[in-house]
């Protein structure tokens, strides 16, 4: 079957981008590649082989099913695989005997783990994560103590290869005091727990963001999403960088490009509402180009008469409202659109780019929303 759209992979946009995070770390500094959200849109089946092939060894997804379609993917055993969210406990015997890290945040699962490590005569790789402030997965600082002390008792089935957290927004300097009150904990238990040594665990915290503005936070390893596929964070995470390296361009580059093709076209009169309801009425005679994208293909319905793509390197308007499966645009001002003409949802053409953040800004959506709404079933193909 024909897809209705497809999405083209840049590869040299990933090389591009995985150069850049390298500059951007310190030495040392082990660059985990998230591919969670089935990285972030682009295919954990088609990114990660790409990203192996530029140097990443090691990937951090959320969940077990994440991890079983990075494994897939990635047909060799040199790379670190790490779990960094959600392992139903009758997974936690497959995640040990593939040598798969995992975070630990709780005492059900630290259990689960050790009694797992038991069965199958095999130490877990733990990744033990703490409560700083964020509020959501990790343990309290209070109880710490304990969690240690059971894990030290039961280090014959453990190895703990990492101490870590996660920063509540370093995105936004209007988090600035909370981010920073939960690196002083993170460091002051660092320092409490470095003394110990039973266990050398590599310590982490850091994200995109973090990793630009707070470089101070990239210890051992930097946990990378948003920026391998070519977007800063934020607008202001940009701005500092620009600003911080005297730089007045992107060094970022989009990897997707998202295509489709027009499906029909006809001619409107003056004064007639184009699809459902009155949203849109014709002021002069129109010529329209039918596309099948809907938002059930992932172009969000508050695009409806505000979005905008390219055919023949020229920005057309959608008009009317983003139905399910189809839209409208009006391609009066251009000659010679036939059906069957290319259309770029996202990405060049020619001169003209429709980029991602155009679409965020109309919508409120975020980058990471936008990209990650994108149907994993859109056939992919990687481009130069
Ligand atoms: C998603 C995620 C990251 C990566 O975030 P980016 O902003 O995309 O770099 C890092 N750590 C954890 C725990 C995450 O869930």
């Amino acid at each position: 079957m024909i897809h209705t759209s497809h999405i083209e992979l840049s590869e040299s946009a990933v090389k591009n981008n995985i150069d850049f995070i390298h500059n951007q770390l310190d030495k040392n500094v082990t660059f985990s590649s998230v591919v969670k959200g089935n990285a972030y849109g682009h295919s954990i089946e088609y990114y990660c082989p790409l990203a192996y092939k530029y140097g990443i060894r090691h990937f951090s997804v959320f969940s077990a099913e994440e991890a079983f379609k990075v494994k897939k993917a990635l047909p060799t055993n040199d790379y670190t695989l790490l779990i960094m969210g959600y392992i139903e406990n009758e997974e936690i015997n497959w995640a040990i005997e593939n040598g798969i890290h995992f975070y630990v945040f709780e005492r059900d699962r630290l259990d689960a783990t050790v009694e797992m490590a038991k069965k199958t005569g095999t130490k877990a790789n733990i990744h033990i994560e703490l409560e700083t402030g964020m509020n959501r997965t990790g343990f309290q600082l209070e109880i710490i103590d304990s969690i240690l002390a059971n894990v030290e008792k039961n280090i014959k089935y453990l190895n703990i290869e990492g101490i870590c957290t996660h920063l509540a927004g370093a995105e936004d300097l209007s988090n600035y005091h909370r981010i920073t009150a939960q690196t002083k904990l993170f460091e002051a238990t660092q320092n409490r727990i470095k003394k110990i040594s039973w266990m050398q665990p590599k310590w982490h915290i850091a994200s995109s963001s973090a990793t630009l503005r707070y470089p101070n936070t990239q210890l051992d390893i930097a946990r990378i999403g948003i920026l391998q596929y070519g977007f800063f964070p934020t607008k202001e995470v940009f701005a500092h960088y620009l600003e911080k390296n005297k730089k007045n361009k992107n060094s970022l580059q989009r990897i997707i490009t998202w295509k489709t093709r027009v499906m029909d076209i006809k001619t409107v009169k003056k004064g007639a509402y184009v699809g459902y309801g009155t949203s849109f009425l014709t002021n002069r005679v129109t010529k329209i180009a039918m596309l099948p994208i809907g938002y059930s293909s992932g172009y969000s319905r508050s695009l409806s008469n505000k979005g905008t793509v390219l055919i023949k390197g020229k920005r057309l308007n959608v008009i009317g409202n983003i139905n399910m499966s189809m839209m409208v645009v009006d391609i009066t001002n251009i000659e010679g659109v036939e059906k069957g003409e290319e259309v770029v949802l996202i990405g060049n053409q020619k001169d003209t780019e429709i980029t991602v953040s155009s679409f965020s800004d109309f919508n409120q959506q975020i980058n990471y929303e936008l990209l990650t709404r994108l149907p994993q079933e859109i056939p992919k193909i990687i481009t130069k």
